[in-house]
């Protein structure tokens, strides 16, 4: 007889890990025992030599489907004692944690089962889940991972559940959310003000909620909805009266809406689909997939305007699924929140902040601890293409080759925010916390760091910021960092956008890293945003970067592109520019002052943004003067493009002072002739998008000459538009260089912390 102790790390707790040991156990016939304890899970395991190899390599090729291994360590001991049987025992908490979190896990296909099976014991239970499934990062309050330390910890379980819960070979051992009918959380329906409608858990009483549901979706009503992560807005999505009503209220009026559907048949009847796709939506992440849509799609038109794109998801909660068994429709499904700020969480914020935005609430008593937006992911090149990294996701540690010599607090950017915590080997990007230019969104931040730093027992000794003293999250960093008295490393934004793609691909030597992005405090104070770099992890330089313009009236052109547009012009034609007779300047009343600015210089930072470019072409084109969300003349102006074929606007390369420049003077002309031509838009899209491509792979090929380095990175916000990348990506594959693109994290700022971390950490310990 042999004795091992196991000890494994990783996602394996709250996962089945504990049970699924336990039947391997009886199985190969292993005494002893298994426990969680702070860093994983400890095994110690007796048995005759065949039987302990057996039982070891099962576990470890084997683990139960939602864990995550991380290292499998076999040691072998002699026993404390002559173990009779193999028991589960309690947990012990060791004095440091270091234990992941797993994401909140989609319901899983067994629960489903009992959830619509009339004699099982929870029938209709809106709240059912077990040790494979339910809701875990955002009723965790504290570690290790037990029912005290949830939000479920109100809830007394009864008999029936305390059997269950107790019985390793039930599938609900030790599943911390556990309840029914009788013990669990309950729905409530109410309208606007709070009167009750419905109440109650019994599975009558849940049937009539979502019949009732039902009939105020089918007449056009809104419901405001308590998710996982937090709340959202709920209507028909065939119904374009009520959707146009969800956007008048909510005081957004074009970003698209992302939809749910009863199932995965549905979406195909009005998107199209890939296999990797199928997968995505399907898996236990349960994210929000971005399809193109089919022609003609009816889902109401105002869900998506003008977007050929729809954001699709399928039901992850008992709640979603009791909802679309009984509406069988697409259901938009938005986040509720009041414009900028974070989706709402808490019950009483949802009916005082909400108010008559939505006509109805299901709401329910079971604590939300920390806010989840779903997750965004498209699928390009058969490879996950991250648009929003969270839930499903946070707070899983990113698989890096790095190990990190300080722990590093990373507070990320100020739009798409998300903070990071590192140490040893993990990095722990956080959930998505959103723009933060409000109170609310900053709250959060703050007390999600706090959340992080103790759950996963960082203690941070070095704070990585972005180089831009006015960012709200550099504020806070800068002043956590005095507090503390701990090291600050101010960090230049295309830097970190670079070295999060070199870092989450495993690159680490000198890269040629194109960042194309809206904007970015550049190091000579001005704004940056085309940039060709030579990237490492701890220092960069600028070799090349897009012609510079100016910005007539600030950050304001953002909301604004025609006033890039006519910025573009004034360059290259001066004040002649207004009498070109192109149809976008005619009904502008501010445009002689914005030249007035540009002739003088006043309020007009200089930049070398992609993302302006972007606008200001589209400007000039007429696709639109103003934006309701950002980025979304460049969004539009891609989506002209109606066929791949080879015309091209030509950009040139310059040399300045030995940085090389790429010149977009000849294509405003072109571009321009073809405007007053009456040319169509389509085409003049495609030439921008092939032009700026061959001027980047021109860039590209310049940067190889004078370094030899022949990997590039892609990275910034600009590369969520999917023809450029594609495009781009061939030109330079077919030129031998080796490329590589984000998986793991967004290209936008959403990715920026994970880049920060890593310089933070590589700079302070040169
Ligand atoms: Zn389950
Ligand atoms: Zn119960
Ligand atoms: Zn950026």
């Amino acid at each position: 007889m042999n004795t091992h102790k196991l000890l494994i790390s990783g996602i394996v707790q709250g996962v089945g890990f504990r049970p699924h040991v336990y039947k391997l156990a009886l199985k190969y016939n292993i005494k002893g025992y298994v426990l969680n304890n702070s860093s994983g899970v400890e095994v110690v395991a007796t048995g005759n030599e065949k039987s302990l190899k057996n039982f070891e390599n099962e576990l470890e090729k084997n683990p139960p489907e939602k864990s995550k291994i991380y290292s499998f360590k076999i040691i072998s001991v002699y026993p404390d004692k002559k173990y009779s049987n193999f028991k589960i025992r309690k947990s012990i908490k060791n004095s440091y944690k270091t234990t992941p979190i797993s994401p909140d896990l989609n319901v899983c296909d067994e629960c489903l089962e009992e959830l619509f099976n009339p004699v099982s014991r929870r029938f209709m239970y809106p709240f059912i889940n077990c040790t494979n499934c339910g809701p875990r990062f955002t009723i965790i309050e504290d570690i290790p991972y037990d029912r005290p330390k949830t939000t479920m910890k109100k809830f007394k379980m009864c008999i029936k559940c305390i059997d269950e819960y107790e019985n390793p070979l039930n599938r609900r051992f030790h599943a911390q959310p556990n309840g029914c009918h009788q013990c669990g959380p309950e729905l409530k329906l109410t309208d606007n003000s709070e009167k009750m409608l419905f109440e109650g858990n019994e599975y009558s009483n849940v049937q009539n909620i979502f019949k009732q549901i039902s009939h105020y979706l089918s007449i056009g009503k809104i419901l405001c909805l308590k998710g996982i992560g937090g709340f959202h807005l709920v209507c028909d999505g065939l119904n374009d009266e009520a959707v146009a009503t969800l956007r008048s209220r909510k005081i957004r009026e074009d970003k698209p809406f992302a939809v749910m559907f009863p199932n995965v048949e549905q979406i195909s009847e009005f998107c199209y689909l890939n296999n990797e796709e199928t997968e995505l939506l399907k898996n236990f992440r349960h994210p929000i997939v971005l399809l193109k849509k089919e022609k003609p799609c009816h889902i109401a038109y105002s869900v998506a305007p003008k977007n050929h794109f729809l954001g699709c998801m399928l039901p992850y909660t008992p709640i979603h699924h009791l909802l679309l068994h009984f509406y069988q429709k697409p259901l938009v499904m938005t986040s509720a929140n009041i414009s900028n700020e974070p989706i709402i969480y808490d019950n009483y914020e949802a009916y005082q902040r909400l108010g008559k935005i939505a006509d109805y609430y299901l709401v329910h008593n079971r604590k939300i601890n920390i806010r989840c937006d779903d997750s965004v992911i498209r699928v390009f090149n058969y490879k996950d293409y991250p648009i929003r990294r969270s839930r499903g996701y946070a707070p899983e540690s990113i698989e890096l080759d790095y190990e990190f010599r300080s722990q590093v607090l990373a507070c990320g950017a100020e739009q798409k925010n998300t903070f990071a915590l590192a140490k040893n080997a993990k990095i722990y990007l956080s959930h998505h916390i959103g723009d933060m230019g409000n109170y609310e969104t900053l709250k959060s931040f703050e007390s999600g760091i706090k959340h992080f730093s103790n759950i996963f027992d960082v203690n941070p000794e070095v704070v990585g910021v972005d180089y831009h003293p006015d960012y709200l999250s550099t504020k806070f960093g800068n002043q956590y960092a005095e507090q503390n008295e701990l090291k600050i490393i101010n960090i230049q934004h295309h830097h970190a956008h670079a070295v999060s793609c070199m870092v989450e691909n495993k690159i680490n030597q000198p890269t040629i890293a194109l960042v194309l992005d809206g904007t970015g405090y550049g190091l000579d104070n001005t704004i940056w945003g085309g940039e060709c770099l030579i990237a490492e992890y701890d220092k960069f330089e600028r070799i090349g970067h897009l012609q510079t313009i100016k910005m007539p009236g600030s950050t304001s052109v953002i909301q604004h592109p025609w006033k890039m547009g006519l910025s573009y012009l004034y360059e290259i034609f001066g004040e002649e520019c207004l009498n070109l007779g192109l149809p976008f300047l005619e009904n502008v009343s501010q445009k002689q002052m914005i030249l007035e600015m540009l002739k003088k210089g006043l309020n007009s930072p200089v930049t070398s943004s992609c993302g302006r470019l972007f606008d200001g072409v589209a400007a000039i084109c007429g696709i639109r003067n103003n934006v309701n969300y950002e980025g979304q003349a460049a969004i539009e102006f891609e989506q002209f493009i109606v066929q791949d074929e080879n015309q091209t606007y030509p950009f040139q390369i310059s040399n300045s002072d030995g940085i090389i420049i790429l010149q977009w003077k000849n294509v405003i002309e072109y571009l321009v002739k073809d405007v007053l031509n009456g040319e169509k838009c389509s085409l003049i899209a495609l030439k921008f998008h092939n032009g700026l491509a061959k001027g980047l792979l021109d860039l590209t090929i310049k940067s190889r000459e004078r370094t030899n380095i022949n990997i590039v990175t892609l990275s910034g916000g600009v590369f969520m538009n999917i023809f450029l990348l594609n495009k781009l990506e061939n030109l330079l594959k077919n030129h031998d260089f080796t490329v590589f693109i984000h998986n793991k994290v967004p290209t936008n700022d959403g990715g920026i912390s994970l880049g920060q971390a890593i310089i933070a950490d590589s700079t302070v310990n040169k």
